[in-house]
């Protein structure tokens, strides 16, 4: 009898993998491309592309090889605990960097020149020019995390004029940006920093890291830019922050829990800019050229690029 073929899986809560088929059979053609919630036998699937399956969905696939995520951040994967002990690989940038660098210039240059009053002023109908405006090489940046895409952000921000902070786990050399890397250095990225913007992965170490404690570590009257996971932070503290005077403003694209709710006093704070998870995009065509890379490297026996560490949790 002839052996069935093997099969490269897809579940994604955003996309109907019509155009992973496509360059998956082209690329890859011993495979066949399947959505894994309309596969018939669980046990010919070698491969899983996925984003935000609901807990214990891989469980049954017992021949899988890697579980390919479709984005930067696997901590909503990570918390299945039914899931199969095979590697975890993630994307790295994808199109994703670029996208977040213009997000976070976009986010930067609102708050140095005081876009948000003349918004303000505007609904308003008043002519009044702010002349008390901070000049941009005093408008220092702080990243943190400087990984795949907090690297590219802190770069690009640099490149423009703005003085940049990075903060990350391990030693960074990143061409003009000022790096540290332990936990008494944060409290000198936070006080120096007109901006802060959170580009961490959500771990055990870096969940609710954004609380009232940090909001006091971060200059008065500063930004927060938060572009990493929602449960980074939390919203109660980021209003009573604001509203205490702790910063003066936020950027926010993530939540906690998606999507924000109807209910929030978020939408309507005059001082918050909200966006519903956009600042990154999993570009099909990038993101496809490391999967396809990386199954080629693992059915000639060669371990994938960018495998998630357990024990750090991205
Ligand atoms: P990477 O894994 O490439 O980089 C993570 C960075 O964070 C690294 O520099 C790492 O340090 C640093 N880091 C991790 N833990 C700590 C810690 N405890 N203290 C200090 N630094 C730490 O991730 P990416 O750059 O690809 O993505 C970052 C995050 O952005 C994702 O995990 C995801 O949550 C979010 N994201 C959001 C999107 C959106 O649309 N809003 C889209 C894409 C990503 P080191 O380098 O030393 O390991």
């Amino acid at each position: 009898m002839l052996e069935p073929q093997p099969v490269i899986g897809f579940y994604s809560d955003w996309d109907a993998g019509t155009v992973w088929k496509s360059r998956i059979e082209q690329d890859l053609p011993q495979f066949h491309f399947d959505l894994l919630n309309e596969v018939e036998d669980k046990s010919t699937v070698r491969y899983a592309l996925v984003w935000n399956p609901p807990a214990g969905f891989l469980k049954g696939f017992v021949n899988l090889q890697a579980i390919f995520v479709l984005g930067a951040g696997v901590d909503s994967l990570l918390k299945d605990l039914e899931l199969p002990r095979v590697p975890i690989v993630r994307l790295s940038d994808a199109g994703m960097a670029q996208q977040m660098a213009h997000y976070v210039i976009y986010g930067v240059l609102h708050f140095q020149r005081r876009f948000e009053e003349y918004r303000q002023l505007q609904a308003k109908r008043r002519w009044e020019p702010i002349e008390d405006v901070e000049a941009i090489q005093q408008f220092s940046v702080g990243v943190m995390g400087l990984g795949a895409i907090g690297s590219v952000v802190a770069r690009q921000l640099a490149q423009i004029g703005f003085p940049v902070l990075g903060w990350s786990a391990s030693p960074k050399t990143i061409n003009g940006v000022r790096t540290f890397n332990d936990e008494t250095s944060l409290s000198a990225v936070l006080s120096e920093s007109r901006v802060v913007v959170n580009l961490l992965p959500l771990t055990d170490k870096t969940e609710r890291l954004i609380n009232k404690k940090f909001f006091r570590r971060m200059s008065a009257g500063s930004f927060l830019i938060n572009i990493g996971r929602g449960q980074h932070v939390s919203d109660k503290d980021v209003l009573e922050a604001l509203d205490e005077g702790l910063i003066a403003g936020a950027m926010l694209d993530v939540f906690d829990p998606e999507p924000l709710s109807p209910q929030s006093p978020l939408w309507n704070h005059p001082n918050v800019i909200i966006t519903p998870h956009v600042s990154g995009l999993t570009v099909p065509q990038a993101a496809l050229d490391q999967i396809i890379e990386n199954i080629k490297r693992m059915e000639t026996g060669v371990a994938p690029h960018l495998t998630v560490d357990l024990n750090r949790g991205y």
